[in-house]
């Protein structure tokens, strides 16, 4: 459908990958004479985010150094271009302050003293650790905790390998709220829009800046653009993204789901829906709501009943819940009804992670998709695993036995992902402990809330017995682990990753640059540190060792699944690893690669990249394989059944595979919802979040005044907690929006790049003119301190009509702090910090200075002309799980003063006794397992590395 070149050949400025071997550019550095440099290009894929956009490695053939990063236009998704993150890996890997060798604590947790230690003596001390685990049946106190995985599968893989339940991960403070509102759809929890063949496109996500995949879809956005697409763009904040939108509309945070229910409304309401489409491809017979039952009904009465039910989401309620005009609401719906099934939309962070029930603006949204049949179709709305590929190994281990309730209890039991931000409270709890913990490209300290509560955790002992932390940069949480052990960026290990970017499928290979260039020069190396800066590893090689580690005689079982499948008993390598999958699990690859005389792994380690198919549209829609059809069973709303499993539907008189929901089919009424105790939730729904204006307001009533009638039944009916501040908290209350990118941070992983760094370095609070003036004429640079339920911080404000009144705004991507002044700190990106506690619980961090220029082998560290590393908002907020998700709520209510006398640009004060009540108080709110039939979670919603469904019974016995 697209009419860009998927080979790249656009691209006038990229080298043709005949001369990568040998690639000439004149030296800038040598100006104004015309000395050549010659390079060879190898690609490999950026680490920087999780869109596995295709990089090519310069490396300088004088040198034998990596010399700059640029875009591979082999490859299917980036297409040769990048973001500012990608190029900017070159300061990552030649940054002076980086870890370079593994590190051992010398004195107490937490104290800065460290020794520099090998990979054996590391291997040796978890490997012994984990065995004693293992063998004691404690395998759940090993626990893998991720930030940024980087790659599919190998780690599902080794977990099960230990055969343990031990995959923690960052997802219940990023996504896992909007992906329950898709998986309710369709069992994917994630979209795939077809953005360059829409011809509408509605955000609810800032993609031209951001976000998950962001550089390949908005490549994507600007091709439906010019391709005559329009764009509409829901967010309280105008972006980058809303900037470039045709329909800016700002809704107030937590009322976008009112917002797409009235836009459905008018589809409805003006017959402008595809019947057919619903009709086939819905559950809507088995919807039971307002006292009507569809099941023996015509599909007409199903239209009116929906029409009954959704009567009060007009334009007009939308507009006064959420700010944005009526007109506005029915002219996009126009617009997206005109469509068709060539409506595009994003959603996945903003409104879904930042409030209590941001669920339901992904299945509001996806039933948009629903009524204008923009599902599987071109121009519309994909899932991500039609359009994701991941290979599978030579052999697999089976699924664990048990099940860990530190990751999934019984509270949340339709939670998507673990709930990791809860740990610190589960262990205070008592709930159990942690005796092996491995934090991975990952850093709770600062990209979690309640940073305080981490820190209160990992210092002790007793509740983390040993804590490695894997990572490619010093960070906060770096700073209270027993070891540090340094993990390569792009261009320094193995990684095989895919991802939803767009109408298609492929794989992409990140490789060890210096290493790969090497051995095509004949040298061998046993690991890729050898190859790497110091002795900077790779996770790959690491969890192999690791594995050998704690078997190493093969008696635990573990062993066998890291041999090689080609030399028997021997370790695996990851040549042998990848090899095999390339060889062997990759349609077209191997007969790809034997055109050009390659094998499979030459082949990827050549281009990097493989487009796998395009054919990628309707797969709903494919025919039951024969084998499944024989000796199956038809019921009445033709689902098709085979020895008890859902095997395919029957649509319009064919069998054909649907969606992997009960129903096979796109259930907008969802059964599991009803089963598992909230039936009011059985329908895409609109509830007002914990920071509604109402939810502010009862947070200043006094004790049984009633502010809002809907909103007091909203607490009646226990879906919002209530807000109670702390003592000293004053001023006036605002929502605060504290998760907005900056498109060229990562995180912590930016925190030693130069280049980054110098783009911005400063977070202050966003702040409306009308409430400037509000707060006694604050003007731009004054000092405003923001209190929260658990403490307050002191930051700058800036006065910009970029965002709805009422609402203030901070970007999470700044507040990077040290506890040491001089070294194993990233400097230029951390305000050096004097951190007290005060009380038990009590913690009081000044800023003792901002970032200064600094001596290192670099020149450039002595050039750093800023002096601000904002303000880590984070550390003030309490945990808020959704009641249904788990999700943090990021938004927060808050109360914002001018600063008084005494106080100073970064201060912070938190209770974490405060917290840990907070916690308390939204925990309440959950309705817990068992399930029917005593499940502790639905056997048909996907769980991260999924035990054995013996396991999914509470009274199952801990094997
Ligand atoms: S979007 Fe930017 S940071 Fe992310 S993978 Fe692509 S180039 Fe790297």
């Amino acid at each position: 459908m697209t009419d860009f070149k998927r080979d790249g050949s656009h691209l006038s400025f990229c080298p043709p990958v005949e001369k990568w071997d040998d690639w000439v550019e004149y030296d800038a550095e040598a100006w104004p004479r015309r000395v050549e440099k010659h390079y060879q290009l190898v690609p490999t894929i950026c680490f920087n985010c999780e869109s596995a956009c295709g990089l090519l490695a310069y490396v300088d053939k004088g040198t034998g150094q990596v010399a700059k990063f640029e875009g591979n236009p082999k490859h299917p998704a980036s297409r040769g271009r990048l973001c500012a993150k990608g190029p900017a890996t070159i300061t990552q890997i030649h940054d002076p302050d980086r870890i370079l060798y593994p590190m051992k604590r010398t004195g107490p947790r937490g104290g800065g003293k460290w020794a520099r230690t090998s990979w054996d003596e590391v291997l040796e001390t978890f490997g012994q650790r984990m065995r004693k685990a293992f063998q004691e049946n404690r395998g759940e106190e090993v626990m893998y905790h991720v930030g940024r995985p980087g790659h599919d599968f190998i780690m599902d893989r080794t977990l099960q390998a230990w055969g343990i339940d031990g995959h923690n991960s960052h997802t219940n403070v990023c996504s896992s709220s909007a992906r329950l509102g898709y998986l309710l759809w369709h069992y994917a929890d994630r979209p795939s829009p077809d953005h360059a063949n829409a011809r509408f496109i509605l955000l609810l996500s800032a993609h031209l800046e951001s976000g998950h995949y962001f550089n390949p879809h908005a490549q994507r956005i600007i091709d439906g653009k010019m391709a005559g697409a329009k764009l509409a763009v829901m967010d309280p904040r105008l972006s980058n993204t809303a900037s470039m939108a045709d329909y800016w509309m700002p809704s107030y945070p937590g009322t976008e789901a009112a917002v797409l229910l009235a836009m459905a409304m008018v589809i409805l309401g003006e017959n402008r829906f595809d019947a057919t489409f619903v009709k086939n491809w819905t559950n809507w017979e088995e919807l039971e709501v307002d006292g009507f039952r569809a099941q023996g009904q015509t599909f007409e009465a199903l239209i009116e009943a929906l029409k009954r039910h959704y009567a009060k989401f007009t334009p007009e309620f939308a507009e006064k819940e959420s700010g944005v005009k009526a007109e506005i609401i029915v002219k996009t719906a126009r617009e997206i009804a005109t469509a068709g099934s060539r409506f595009a939309s994003h959603l996945w962070r903003g409104s879904a992670s930042g409030n209590l029930g941001g669920w339901q603006s992904a299945r509001a949204l996806m039933l948009l998709h629903v009524l204008t049949g923009s599902v599987g179709t071109p121009g519309g709305h994909n899932l991500n695993a039609w359009n994701k590929f991941v290979p599978r190994p030579y052999k697999n281990p089976p699924p664990q036995k048990n099940w860990n309730e530190l990751l999934y209890p019984l509270e949340w039991p339709l939670c998507t992902h673990e709930m990791s931000p809860l740990l610190p409270h589960f262990l205070k709890e008592g709930r159990g402990r942690v005796d092996a913990y491995f934090t991975r490209v990952f850093n709770p300290v600062w990209t979690y809330p309640d940073g305080f509560s981490w820190i209160e955790m990992l210092r002790d002992e007793e509740k983390v017995g040993l804590h490695a932390a894997l990572t490619p940069t010093w960070s906060e949480t770096a700073w209270f682990a027993d070891y540090v052990l340094p993990m390569g960026f792009s261009s320094e290990r193995h990684d095989l990753m895919s991802q939803e970017t767009h109408a298609g499928k492929w794989i992409g290979f990140r490789q060890p640059v210096l290493r790969v260039l090497q051995e095509r020069e004949g040298k061998k190396f046993d690991y890729t540190y050898q190859a790497n800066p110091g002795e900077v590893w790779e996770e790959d090689e690491f969890w192999i060792n690791l594995s050998w580690a704690i078997d190493p005689d093969g008696s635990m079982g573990i062993r066998q699944w890291f041999e090689s499948p080609y030399r028997p008993g021997r370790k695996l390598t990851v040549d042998e690893y990848y090899g095999w999958m390339f060889e062997n699990s990759v349609p077209g690859l191997p007969e790809a690669a034997a055109k050009e005389g390659l094998k499979p792994l030459e082949y990827m380690r050549k281009y990097g990249a493989y487009e796998v198919t395009t054919d990628v549209y309707k797969l709903n829609e494919k025919p039951v394989a024969p084998a499944d059809l024989a000796g199956s069973k038809v019921d009445a709303n033709g689902l098709i059944t085979k020895e008890g499993k859902a095997v395919g539907v029957m649509v319009d008189g064919q069998p054909v595979v649907g969606y992997n929901t009960p129903s096979r089919k796109l259930e907008l009424f969802s059964k599991t919802m009803a089963d598992w105790k909230w039936p009011e939730f059985a329908l895409p729904e609109y509830y007002r979040s914990h920071i509604h204006k109402s939810a502010q307001a009862a947070s200043l009533a006094k004790p049984g005044e009633n502010v809002d009638p809907d909103f007091d039944s909203a607490f009646d009916r226990g879906h919002v907690p209530r807000v109670e501040w702390p003592k000293d908290a004053k001023g006036e209350v605002f929502t605060l929006l504290p998760i907005f990118r900056l498109p060229h941070l990562i995180h912590t992983r930016s925190g030693n790049s130069k280049f980054l760094y110098e783009i911005a370095h400063k977070n202050p609070l966003w702040v409306n003119p009308v409430d400037a003036k509000r707060l006694g004429n604050i003007r731009t640079g004054d000092l405003l301190k923001v209190h929260t339920e658990i403490g307050f911080f002191v930051l700058h404000a800036w006065v910009t009509e970029g965002l709805a009144p009422g609402v203030v705004a901070c970007s999470h991507h700044m507040g990077r702090w040290r506890l040491n002044k001089e070294d194993h700190v990233e400097r230029m990106s951390s305000a050096w910090v004097d951190l007290k506690e005060v009380g038990k619980g009590q913690w009081k961090m000044r800023q003792a200075s901002g970032v200064e220029p600094y001596l290192t082998t670099d020149p450039d560290t002595q050039r750093v002309w800023w002096s601000d590393a904002g303000v880590h908002q984070n550390l003030t907020f309490p945990v808020h799980p959704d009641p249904i998700t788990g999700m943090h709520c990021w938004h927060q209510m808050v109360r914002v003063e001018r600063a008084a006398a005494g106080d100073r640009y970064g201060d912070i004060f938190v209770d974490t006794n405060l917290s840990f009540a907070v916690y308390q108080r939204w925990k309440a709110l959950t309705r817990p397992a068992p399930g029917p039939g005593g499940l502790r979670r639905p056997l048909w919603i996907p769980r991260v590395v999924r035990p054995e469904e013996s396991a999914f019974y509470i009274s199952a016995k801990k094997a």
